[in-house]
This record gives C-alpha cells, sequence and structure tokens, in this order.
C-alpha cells in the first residue's frame, strides 16, 4: 500500500502535539528505502516496512519532471512539512511483497506467547459491568457463542464501520436510536457521527500516444511477470498501481487540500474484468464510455479531496451483530467539495500543458460522460455533472468514534478511552476527528502506536 502521512498541521486539531505525531510515525516505521539515513523524520526500528517501489514504468519520470516544470520540486512529502510537491511513492513491502500490520505482529511476537488469534470469529458485543467498565466481549464462531475476558482492557480495532457499529450493539451511542433497536442504553455519546471519506475522481481521463506495460495484456498475459514475482520478488507484479503522488494547496491555505495519484492505466486497462464489477460503473456509462477506450493507452490523475466539508453518518439496521449497518456518506453535499475537487481537475489540465507530458502525447478525453452531454465540455458546469457522474470513494473512511474532550462531540478521549467507560479503548481509523491529508494507512500505524502506549498505562 501507499505509504503517505499527511502534513502536520493536519494533527493539531486532534489535540496532539506534531512532536508526538512525528515520535510515534516513526516508532511504526522500519524506513528501509532512500530515506533510511533521514533520522530527523524517519524510524528504523519499527514494525511495519516502508520501502521504495520494486518496479515502475517511465511515467514515474515524465511526471515527476512534469511536476518541476509547474514548480512543483520533489521532495519527501513524509517529512509533513514540504508541500506543495511531489514524490515517487513509498509503499507498505518489504522486498517486493506487502507487509501489513499482521507480519509485523508475528515478527514483534515469533513465539506467539503474547498473541492468541480467533480467526472466523465475529465479536457481537462488549461487556460492560455496571455501565461503567468494560472487562470482555461476546463472539460467535462456529454456530456457537463465547466470551474473552480481559484482564487489562478491551481494545476495539474493528474498523471505521464495525468499531461504531459494536459499540452501539453494547449499549454506547444515540440513547434514541438504540431504544428505536430494542437495545438498552449505556451512555448517550455521539458514535457513528462525523463520517468522512477521500472522494477522487478523473478515471481514464488522459489519453497518451505510447504504450505502458501495465497494460491488460501486460499484466494477464504474462507467466513470466508471476515467475519474475515469486522467485525474485521483482517486476510488474509488485507494482503499488501509483508511479508518482503529490499534495497541493490549490485553495493557497497552509493545508494541502488535493493529492494527485498518478496511476499509468485507467478504468478500460483490465477491459472491466475486474475494475468495473468492483466500482458499480454501470452498463451504460461502461458502454458508452469506457468500452471505447479499452486497447488504448489511458493513464490516469486521481485528484483526491483530501479534506472535504461534507459529512456522512452510520447507523445500526437492526440489533442483529450479522447485519450491515445503514451508512450515508453524503458525498460532495456541501458545494464548496465540488469546488474544491474542480481546482484539482483543472492542476491535472496544467500537467497534461508541460513539455514533458507532451513527450508522452498527453491530451485531455474529451469524450464526455453520459449525462453530461449538454454541457460545454471543459466548462466548470462540465465538470461539476463529471463530478456529481463519476466521484468514487477513495476507500478512506474515518471519524465514527472521533476523539475529543468533549462527550457531547467525540466518542473517545485523546488516550483513545471511551469516554466514561472505563478499560474500553477504540483504535483504529475511526477515532480520527478529521482527514491526513494523505492515504491514511500510515496515520492508523501511527495511531496504533500511541493507542498502544495509553492501553499500557492502564492498570
Ligand atoms: C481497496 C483499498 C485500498 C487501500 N489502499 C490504501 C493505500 O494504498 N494506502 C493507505 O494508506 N491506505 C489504503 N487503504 C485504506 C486502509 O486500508 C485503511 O484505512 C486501514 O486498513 C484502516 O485500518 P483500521 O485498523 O481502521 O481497519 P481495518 O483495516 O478495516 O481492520 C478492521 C479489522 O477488524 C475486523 N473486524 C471488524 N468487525 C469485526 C467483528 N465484529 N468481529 C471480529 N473482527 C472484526 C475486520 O475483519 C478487520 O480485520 C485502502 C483501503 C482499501 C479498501
Amino acid at each position: 500500500m501507499i505509504y503517505l502521512r499527511g502534513h502536520e498541521t493536519d494533527y493539531d486539531d486532534w489535540g496532539w502535539t506534531r512532536d508526538d505525531v512525528m515520535y510515534y510515525f516513526k516508532k511504526s516505521e522500519n524506513q528501509t528505502g532512500r530515506f533510511s539515513s533521514d533520522s530527523t523524520h524517519h524510524g528504523v526500528r519499527g514494525g511495519v516496512y516502508i520501502s521504495d517501489m520494486a518496479y515502475r514504468t517511465d511515467l514515474s519520470d515524465v511526471v515527476l519532471s512534469a511536476a518541476e516544470e509547474l514548480n512543483f520540486p520533489r521532495v519527501d512529502l513524509n517529512d509533513m512539512k514540504s508541500s506543495p510537491g511531489v514524490m515517487e511513492p513509498q509503499v507498505t513491502a518489504r522486498d517486493g511483497a506487502r507487509w501489513s500490520t499482521d507480519y509485523a505482529m508475528r515478527h514483534i511476537s515469533p513465539d506467539k506467547k503474547h498473541l492468541h488469534v480467533l480467526t472466523n470469529s465475529l465479536v457481537e458485543k462488549v461487556l460492560v459491568r455496571g455501565g461503567v467498565e468494560a472487562y470482555g466481549v461476546r463472539f460467535r464462531r462456529a454456530g456457537g457463542t463465547g466470551e474473552v475476558r480481559a484482564r487489562q482492557a478491551v481494545v476495539l480495532s474493528a474498523g471505521v464501520v464495525e468499531s461504531p457499529k459494536l459499540l452501539m450493539l453494547s449499549g454506547i451511542g444515540p440513547t434514541r436510536h438504540l431504544v428505536h433497536h430494542g437495545i438498552d442504553p449505556i451512555l448517550d455519546l455521539p458514535v457513528g457521527d462525523n463520517l468522512q471519506d477521500h472522494v477522487t475522481t478523473g478515471l481514464d481521463l488522459i489519453l497518451l500516444n505510447q504504450s505502458l506495460p501495465l497494460s491488460e495484456k501486460g499484466v494477464l498475459a504474462s507467466p513470466f511477470l508471476a515467475y519474475e514475482y515469486f522467485l525474485n520478488h521483482r517486476g510488474l507484479l509488485t507494482h503499488p498501481g501509483c508511479e508518482a503522488i503529490g499534495l497541493f494547496h490549490v485553495k493557497g491555505d497552509a493545508t494541502p487540500d488535493i493529492q494527485l495519484m498518478v496511476l499509468p492505466a485507467g478504468l478500460s486497462t483490465d477491459a472491466g474484468v475486474v475494475m468495473r464489477p468492483d466500482m458499480h460503473i454501470s452498463d451504460k456509462v461502461w458502454s458508452e464510455y469506457f468500452a471505447p477506450l479499452v486497447g488504448r493507452q489511458v493513464m490516469t490523475m486521481l485528484p483526491t479531496l483530501l479534506h472535504p466539508k461534507s459529512k456522512g453518518c452510520l447507523r445500526l439496521r437492526s440489533a442483529n451483530p450479522e447485519d450491515p449497518p445503514l451508512i450515508n456518506p453524503r458525498y460532495l453535499a456541501v458545494q464548496d467539495d465540488v469546488k474544491t475537487l474542480t481546482l484539482g481537475i483543472r492542476l491535472i489540465e496544467d500537467f497534461i500543458n508541460t513539455k514533458a507530458m507532451k513527450t508522452m502525447g498527453a491530451k485531455l478525453n474529451a469524450m464526455p460522460i453520459p449525462g453530461c452531454q449538454n454541457h460545454t465540455f471543459d466548462s466548470d458546469v462540465y465538470w461539476e455533472c463529471y463530478l456529481r457522474h463519476l466521484t468514487l470513494t477513495a476507500y478512506h473512511p474515518v471519524g465514527t468514534c472521533r476523539m475529543g474532550t468533549n462527550p457531547s462531540e467525540s466518542v473517545v478521549d485523546h488516550d483513545l478511552r471511551v469516554h466514561n467507560v472505563s478499560r474500553l479503548f477504540v483504535i483504529d481509523a475511526s477515532i480520527m476527528p478529521t482527514m491526513p491529508s494523505a492515504n491514511i494507512n500510515a496515520a492508523v500505524l501511527m495511531i496504533a502506536e500511541k493507542g498502544a502506549d495509553s492501553v499500557r498505562r492502564v492498570n
């Protein structure tokens, strides 16, 4: 996965100091790439391996040169202050293969003395004694139920969707909503509010006159790629999908507002096999917009809205733990979000017009998206229509168990303890009060390190 921390100003509103944030980023990280000697900004003793990409196409250098033409220098964005700027991304990988936190845990506790994992188990609620102290969880497994009792603390790390759901199923959440579902309320907290997500757009928006190796034929048709990956941990299959990354301040604020992720491909690249169903692209949009691009060289510069003003919410569908909750993301509900994303598209146009990108014949895909043909192509009105038809999640939801000081506005305190319940923590992306200017996994790792220190202090 792409490893990017965001900007130092992102965390000022969280109530954590910049020094603390940098300390825990460094603590989580085992930097093996080109920044490993920069001990001011990078750690080399953490559990998660961070490395340079093992493979990239020619597009990477072309886009980084284009950025320099536009006065966006090549920097280490993970120093958290050098934006606007661009970089070849770093990834959570070791020796060309993905490195995740579960590997990190096995690495830290190889004898498994301190780690017992129950797979195929669904936690259904937190056990709370007298409404004030958490003492374990109840779970379903193989048709039965079981309980796990905690000696020190219960930590929910079930993610932005399931952590708030579990709190509500346990009686912690908006009282009227819980009563509506027949759940005995313990604590009235704004669980499920404050849902935020990065949205992005611009799929297949750039056409090139040169071919790149990340095509349907390139990826699917070559057994040598699999051979190269499994034997040497090298080659196209190590590719994270992204060639260059940049943080920009299109509105001139101190905090970046648009991220560009450069992909040497588009939705049409796999001819509709994987990405089309994954992204729920309708038959009409596929056949009229994407299908004509199959076999042509497209690329994508995803402009991602880093700090959406639109906020959604999550609520229970029922009191059954197996029911998925109801989610209303309210994407682009606030008009200012459309304006910022439109500025992101204008930024892409600046890139397309650089000498560097013209060497690859870059031009805007001028085919109007179905539903927007009545607007003049490339007008602001057209782009608003386009955005409202082709904006997608970047899979970075946060915020449903928001951290803060006031229990009427937040769910956990600055040590990630649920307000007014002892021995109960939430430690995952759901505690973020606001969004980082980055893909969010690095911030989740930082939160986890900080949360682990809070749990250690419980006696
Ligand atoms: C397709 C995709 C691509 C992404 N790419 C990137 C990227 O390149 N870079 C980046 O920074 N971020 C990326 N992200 C985002 C990143 O993966 C998430 O933000 C991050 O994993 C969130 O971590 P978390 O610990 O909050 O939740 P999760 O990683 O979702 O972990 C929650 C865990 O809890 C378990 N769980 C949930 N409910 C229960 C229950 N009731 N009982 C038992 N277990 C339960 C789940 O199975 C899961 O294992 C991507 C996300 C997606 C979906």
